[in-house]
């Protein structure tokens, strides 16, 4: 399975894969997020950081292609 990892400000929401799929939202990075942001984490890019490291979640997932998108802090995707 292919994989690929953007910054939280190339986030643009669910759009349209290269492949012509729809890049759909996963209900599992909803709960997460929910969960980390409710639960001590206390920024935004440290409940990505988490949803990615801890849980591997992609946010979005092809229909198509079944490519996995990530969506990580800006700072972390330099790295
Ligand atoms: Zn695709």
């Amino acid at each position: 399975m292919t994989s690929k990892f953007i910054g939280m400000r190339e986030d643009k929401g669910t759009s349209v894969c290269n492949c012509g799929g729809s890049l759909v939202y996963q209900d599992e990075w909803d709960r997460l997020f929910d969960y980390y942001d409710e639960h001590n984490t206390p920024s935004h890019d440290l409940v990505y950081n988490r949803i990615h490291n801890e849980d591997n979640q992609p946010k979005y997932i092809c229909d198509k292609c079944s490519l996995e998108v990530f969506v990580i802090p800006d700072y972390a995707l330099r790295k």
